[in-house]
């Protein structure tokens, strides 16, 4: 039986609106189609990760000022976490995770330095940016459904947005675009347990990190998904 290894970075800081629930997710739609999931969790305090035997790395969102304190955790494994990406590992990013892919996240009075991985730029408007979000990915069928809170605006330069806007703000608020896809990295402003009514994002997530795993790989068993795409389209009804 294939063995999955999730990586959850900073679960201790990055954790707002229980975006563990996105662990859950994947793990449990892995679990049902048999799959072995190994859920490994790399703390700030740690910050020790083996992303040779990573398939996934999820990174959930924070405030400014966890965000400031994990910035330089990242920095450190720049050079390991840029590999793992141009080597099509698979990443989840939520907020502020997503803007510290990027180039930088430019507050008042200060600039927090970002990975470099994608070439995104995020300042701090002078509004937050609250509210449901309704997107359409080119990637699957199903929109995606959520909930976005963040000040920052993102520039996505030449990157392929993840989703076009139906409802919400997204990337600034003006561009009509959600979120960056960039090889198998899916970073996305949409916070909380996002993946639990958004089964064909979790699944479109699952599928790459197989894919990479085992090139014989066939696709996804399918599962019984009434109740998960209730919950999406419920959403849809109330704010599209
Ligand atoms: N601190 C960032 C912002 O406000 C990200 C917030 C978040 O992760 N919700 O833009």
């Amino acid at each position: 039986m294939q063995e999955i290894t999730i990586l959850h970075l900073f679960p201790d800081l990055l954790n707002l609106y229980g975006d563990t629930g996105n662990i859950a997710c994947l793990k449990k739609r892995l679990e049902w189609r048999g799959y072995q999931v190994k859920v490994v969790r790399c703390t700030v305090e740690d910050n020790q990760m083996d992303l040779t035997h990573t398939d996934i790395v999820f990174i959930g969102g924070g405030s400014d000022r966890e965000q400031k304190i994990v910035c330089s955790k990242l920095l450190e494994k720049k050079k390991e976490l840029t590999e793992y990406v141009e080597n099509d590992g698979v990443v989840l990013a939520v907020c502020g995770a997503y803007q510290l892919l990027g180039k930088y996240y430019k507050l008042d009075d200060e600039t927090i330095e970002g990975l470099s991985i994608l070439d995104i730029t995020t300042e701090r408007g002078e509004t937050r940016l609250i509210g449901n979000v309704i997107a359409q990915s080119p990637l699957f069928e199903q929109p995606i459904v959520g909930f976005e809170n963040h000040g920052g605006r993102t520039i996505i330069n030449n990157h392929e947005p993840l989703a076009k806007i139906i409802k919400g703000y997204g990337n600034t608020g003006d561009t009509g675009y959600e979120g960056v896809h960039y090889k198998n990295v899916f970073a996305t402003y949409i916070h909380g347990p996002l993946l639990p009514k958004n089964p064909q994002f979790c699944d479109e997530i699952l599928s790459c990190a197989l894919r990479r795993k085992d090139p014989n790989f066939k696709g996804l068993e399918k599962l019984d998904d009434s109740l998960e795409n209730q919950a999406n389209e419920a959403i849809i009804k109330r704010f599209g």
